[in-house]
């Protein structure tokens, strides 16, 4: 349950209030502690079985769950759109008081906020709201349609980019693209004062207060992103993110992300090596191709035959849209 709330005045204190909570929950329960996303939901979740499909650049073996891991301690608090609506009761399921975050530290106002073109990349504060990227003329196309597929406008208007990549569900709005895309996140605590580090491997062990997401340049290639859900605002069934050099409609150095069939959101090296440096196929020949290799559980949103039918489609749509899509500056 809920104990405190402060609210601290920049990325410093609240990183020392942070490492506060986890030395003196260290202290009582003789545990060790780790800075920052506390990776401790109960220990560390491992995606196992053919969820592990994956390359350098996605996450495979031992994963632990995102930013939602500070259950039980101390958690940042950014839009609180997951935060909040996880750690009520009513939506939580068998969980107890004893299950949720005692501090909550407000890092919403103190967090960089907004798009700058920088050399290194586009550089996104994590305290931006989806709305603000969504409305940023320095997003492209593929960015604001990753944005957009954030269920609707006033969720948008409160959940931030940091949030997202924190929480990384698995069909989280933005991860597929930032992955493909290769990014990096600048963090503070949990490691070096400031560091920088690609962001698969940060979502590997997440540790630290995110401070910005940086997408590098695009270098002449293309990218795309498509979304499936029951509703319009439900949360998403499946999420692609594909990004290549196009010539013609040959796939150059195709990389592949998607979300809705592991844990988290996954780079798919088996089904790029389908694709990569040949002409792409019609859409029902390439979505033949992909049905094979998904996979993924019965649950409320469909039948695990209906998610796989469906991802196929997805994906085989993305990888059409990506030979017009726009070209990354
Ligand atoms: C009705 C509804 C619909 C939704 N639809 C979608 C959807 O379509 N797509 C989607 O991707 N998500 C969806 N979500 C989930 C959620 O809103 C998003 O993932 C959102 O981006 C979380 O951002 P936030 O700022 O609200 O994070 P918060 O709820 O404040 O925090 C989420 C987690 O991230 C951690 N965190 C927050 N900021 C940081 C930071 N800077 N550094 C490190 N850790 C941090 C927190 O400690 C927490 O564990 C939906 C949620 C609701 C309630």
């Amino acid at each position: 349950m809920v104990k405190e709330y402060v609210r601290p005045k920049d990325a410093a204190e609240a990183v020392a209030l942070m490492e506060q909570a986890l030395a003196k929950r260290a202290a009582t329960s003789g545990g060790a502690a780790t800075i920052g996303g506390a990776a401790t939901i109960g220990g560390a979740a491992t995606i196992g079985g053919a969820a592990t499909i994956g390359g350098a650049a996605t996450i495979g073996g031992a994963a632990t769950i995102g930013g939602a891991a500070t259950i039980g301690g101390a958690a940042w608090l950014a839009g609180g759109t997951a935060l909040l609506s996880t750690a009520s009761p009513s939506v939580a399921g068998n969980r107890t008081a004893a299950d949720f975050p005692e501090l909550l530290i407000d890092v919403g106002r103190i967090l960089p906020r907004g798009l700058n073109q920088t050399a290194a990349g586009l550089v996104i504060g994590a305290g931006t709201t989806f709305q603000e990227v969504l409305e940023s003329p320095l997003a492209f196309s593929a960015l604001q349609a990753s944005a957009r597929s954030m269920a609707n406008r006033n969720i948008r208007n409160r959940a931030t980019v940091g949030g997202n990549l924190a929480f990384n569900k698995s069909c989280a709005s933005l991860v597929p693209l930032c992955l493909a895309l290769d990014a990096a996140v600048e963090c503070a605590g949990g490691g070096p004062a400031n560091q920088t580090l690609p962001l698969a491997k940060w979502l590997i062990k997440p540790a630290g207060l995110l401070l910005n997401l940086i997408l590098p340049a695009g270098g002449g290639r293309s990218a795309a992103f498509a979304r499936s859900s029951r509703t319009a605002c439900d949360v998403s069934t499946a999420t692609v993110a594909a990004v290549a050099t196009v010539k013609g409609r040959r796939l150059l150095e195709l990389c592949l992300v998607v979300g809705g069939f592991s844990l988290h959101a996954l780079r798919r090296l088996d089904i790029e090596a389908l694709f990569d440096g040949r002409d792409l196929d019609d859409l029902a020949a390439t979505e033949a191709a992909i049905r094979p290799l998904l996979s993924a559980i019965d649950d409320q949103r469909g039948s695990s035959a209906f998610k796989r039918q469906q991802g196929a489609a997805l994906v085989a749509d993305c990888l059409q849209a990506l030979l017009s899509a726009e070209v990354l500056p």
